[in-house]
């Protein structure tokens, strides 16, 4: 898997530049102003031959292999067991209706994957969700309808009675919807999908941000964004959408490589417009090998992007000029502008940052340039190939302080636990937010931003007063870490000296907080919380918690002063939020 290995290239990489004609390009590389001035240095490298894709880009369908795993299902031990050697037989058996790009074996027409689905959806009665059930009937529906003759008059009366049997009525074929929540306070005029409560502004030294120009109470939905682009880490590539990102027991396969997996027909052709055409053939390229899903997505950026719309980048790739949000245009994070806005800090960056991502701009300018993005009519010659690859770095810098995280919360008994067991933070992959990016951090946060499928969703977790900067939480909260570990971890990943209350009044950790009784009132809100959260009704659950951290917010008139249990409501409120929203 994966056709380079990054951490091999980077020491070849390192070695060359230690020798003496690598230290006058070592030199140049220091000098450089600009992207493409690094990448330039970096390119007269001889071991930088090697930063280019080898063997096959696409993970083929193999009828043996989806044969085989679909005879070692009979063997298998568990009902989950069954259904993961299934799920690779559906993944790697051949698609019909796909011939013209992938010629079918005379013998198969579909035969196998069709006795996988079949197959499937009596494992699916045992240990599946409704929904993986109805997925999974909706898709043999769709698959009968292509099938030949011959085969479908094969599988004739299993189809009928295993369709029939179907009790759930599956949706339309199209995307599976998302029930994003209702953004507070009305829409706002230029910030889409952004609530008209908050504004942009601009602090020196400290960049973009949002500010509330009202109050705003806890449990507010301020923000729900879609990404531009994202990526799942491979090792979800099995169990995840790669369209939605939603946790799928029944998935539909690509129909021509064996890589990746949808949750519906619907989110396939989706993901197949938007990017997955053009990186179907190179997506071995840019797993394994050290590749993160970092990399992946930065590629994901240009290619939904496309030739294009990036073309009038390609002269601006090292241009910074990022200061206000243009007050005059609408900021949309579905715009490419708006992500080539993001903040690259490059000056900040050390040598060793720059020879990392500098080799890996130019692996993945190899990598796009096998796909349609630099196809007829789209040819770049070498000048431009040096900015689309300084274009590439930008955004692999830029992905390493604006990225975001997906993840879910993933109930304990879900994951064969103890049902009052602590649900678990499961990562899966990364996404880029623009909109998003606007919110800065502050270790004693006033929202958090939650996942919802791809999407972010940023909800206040207590009240933001008028004039007050939202602030989100980079993974540094002050009652958790020591002042000291948080802000070496912010410096390092994010480049700035965190001057929060927390940091600036040495506020202590959790366990040296005073605890102070929670009075009837605010005792009943939690309890009544605590109750609808374990009878999974989570929604009801995060109103309940938002409502306590209000009633101790107004007992609790000290900002500058932290307090354990609008710590706790917070808390609470996040994971009930992570939990209500999740796909
Ligand atoms: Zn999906
Ligand atoms: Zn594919
Ligand atoms: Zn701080």
């Amino acid at each position: 898997m994966g056709s380079v290995d990054m951490a091999e290239l980077f020491s070849r990489v390192g070695e060359e530049l230690r020798t003496q004609e690598g230290s006058r390009i070592h030199r140049q590389l220091r000098e450089a102003t600009s992207g493409s001035g690094r990448l330039a240095a970096l390119l007269q490298l001889s071991a930088m031959a090697e930063a280019t894709p080898q063997g096959p880009g696409r993970l083929d369908k193999s009828r043996p292999a989806a044969t085989e795993w679909l005879l070692r299902e009979r063997d298998a031990g568990s009902d989950q067991e069954r259904l993961a050697l299934l799920n690779l037989a559906v993944q790697f058996a051949p698609t019909p209706g796909s011939e013209e790009q992938q010629p079918l074996e005379l013998r198969d027409h579909g035969q196998t994957l069709t006795a996988a689905l079949l197959r499937r959806q009596h494992v699916l009665h045992g240990c599946g969700r409704p929904e993986d059930r109805a997925a999974n009937a909706l898709y043999l529906r769709q698959l009968r309808d292509v099938l030949p003759e011959a085969t479908s008059k094969k599988f004739e009366h299993e189809l009928e009675s295993v369709l029939a049997a179907a009790d759930e009525q599956p949706a339309a074929d199209e995307e599976r919807p998302f029930k994003l929540p209702k953004i507070y306070g009305g829409l706002h005029y230029k910030l889409k999908r952004t609530s008209a409560l908050v504004n942009p502004a601009y602090v020196e030294g400290k960049g973009r941000c949002l500010v509330a120009n009202e109050d705003i109470p806890p449990g507010s939905v301020l923000i729900t964004d879609s990404p531009y682009a994202w990526a799942l880490g491979s090792d979800r590539w099995q169990t995840h959408c790669q369209n939605c990102c939603r946790r799928t027991l029944a998935p539909v396969p690509c129909t021509q490589c064996a890589a990746v997996v949808f949750c519906s027909a619907g989110c396939r052709q989706a993901a197949w417009n938007r990017f997955h055409r053009a990186e179907c053939g190179i997506l071995e390229h840019l797993r394994g090998g050290g590749l993160t899903p970092m990399a992946l997505m930065v590629a994901r950026t240009a290619l939904t992007a496309g030739m294009a719309r990036l073309r009038p980048y390609l002269a601006r790739c090292d241009s910074y000029d990022i200061t206000d949000v243009d007050p005059a245009a609408v900021y949309d994070s579905l715009e490419y502008d708006a992500v080539f806005d993001q903040v690259p800090n490059s000056a900040f960056r050390s040598i060793l940052d720059a020879i990392r991502r500098g080799t890996l701009a130019i692996y993945l300018l190899r990598c796009l340039l096998l796909t349609e993005l630099a196809a007829p009519p789209a040819e770049l010659d070498e000048r431009q190939q040096l900015q689309l690859a300084a274009l590439l770095l930008r955004h692999l810098e830029s992905c390493a302080c604006n990225g975001f995280q997906l993840s879910e919360l993933v109930p304990a008994e879900e994951l064969g636990r103890d049902a009052d067991d602590e649900p678990e933070a499961v990562e899966l992959g990364g996404a880029v937010s623009a909109t998003m990016s606007l919110i800065n951090h502050s270790c004693d946060p006033n929202m958090t931003r939650v996942n919802h499928g791809r999407h972010l969703i940023a909800i206040t977790t207590r009240t933001v007063a008028a004039g007050e900067e939202l602030q989100d939480n980079y993974r540094a909260l002050f009652h958790e870490a020591p002042r000291a570990v948080r802000q070496a971890a912010l410096l390092e990943r994010y480049h700035f000296t965190c001057r929060c209350s927390a940091c600036r009044l040495h506020w202590p950790m959790y366990d040296r907080l005073s605890a102070v009784a929670p009075r009837a009132a605010v005792r009943d809100l939690l309890e009544t919380g605590a109750q609808s959260e374990s009878d999974g009704e989570f929604r009801s659950a995060a109103q309940a918690f938002a409502a306590a951290a209000q009633l101790v917010e107004a007992d609790h008139d000290d900002p500058l002063q932290p307090n354990r249990l609008l710590v706790d409501c917070q808390g609470y409120l996040t994971r009930c939020l992570w939990l209500a929203y999740r796909l």
